[in-house]
């Protein structure tokens, strides 16, 4: 299971935006971004012209980046996105917002997906009761997901009904703090989603 394990800081300059992938320090005064806004390399302060590929490029680098993808994954994510009825980069969107260190995340039991990732794959949930350690399994309405019943007293655990409570999770999520699960209410609605991607730039670049 492959997966970038290079700086993160560097990906959010590159894409001209924080991108939140490390969690409380992205809110702090350390933010890589916050105090070096310029494009990582020696020659990142450059000033450059940016085509419509380039945009393009950057815009599905991005999204990519922000849900943790490598590019196959994401490449068959937008193939089966454009196969299936409705709007190709909602469709996109959906699939992304539905992977299970996604949702980890969006429950509030990480602090950023790569916390997520790694408490999915150390075997710490389990979805509809049955222990899961595939960060990209596909979660659809109805599903539930809950911290494994002899893993709740572990350390990450120790403090997450607290902060599930006062957690701000998207409607699509019914959490349960008392649990340490969450159940999938509905599909997300592209409103629902991160607002600031844009998705039709990744279907255009995989559409040339
Ligand atoms: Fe990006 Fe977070 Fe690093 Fe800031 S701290 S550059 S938002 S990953």
């Amino acid at each position: 299971m492959a997966r970038y394990t290079e700086a993160v800081c560097r990906l959010c300059r590159r894409e001209g935006g924080k991108l939140f992938l490390k969690g409380s320090r992205c809110y702090s005064k350390k933010c890589a971004f916050e105090r070096r806004p310029s494009p990582p390399g020696q020659h990142g302060v450059r000033r450059r012209k940016v085509g419509e590929y380039g945009l393009q490029l950057r815009e599905k680098q991005k999204v990519r980046r922000v849900y943790s993808v490598m590019e196959r994954q994401f490449r068959n994510y937008f193939i089966e996105a454009d196969s299936r009825p409705g709007v190709t980069g909602e469709n996109l969107l959906r699939f992304l917002e539905l992977r299970l260190d996604n949702v980890v995340f969006r429950t509030g039991l990480a602090t950023s997906r790569a916390q997520a990732r790694q408490l999915v794959c150390h075997g710490h949930l389990a979805v509809n009761g049955r222990a899961t350690n595939i960060p990209s399994y596909q979660l659809k309405p109805g599903d539930r997901i809950e911290v494994r019943e002899s893993h709740k007293a572990r350390e990450p655990f120790k403090v997450a009904k607290e902060t599930l409570r006062s957690h701000q999770a998207p409607e699509w999520l019914a959490v349960d703090a008392a649990k340490l699960g969450a159940t999938i209410n509905d599909l997300p609605r592209r409103d629902q989603m991160p607002l600031d991607l844009n998705e039709q730039l990744v279907v255009e670049y995989y559409s040339r």
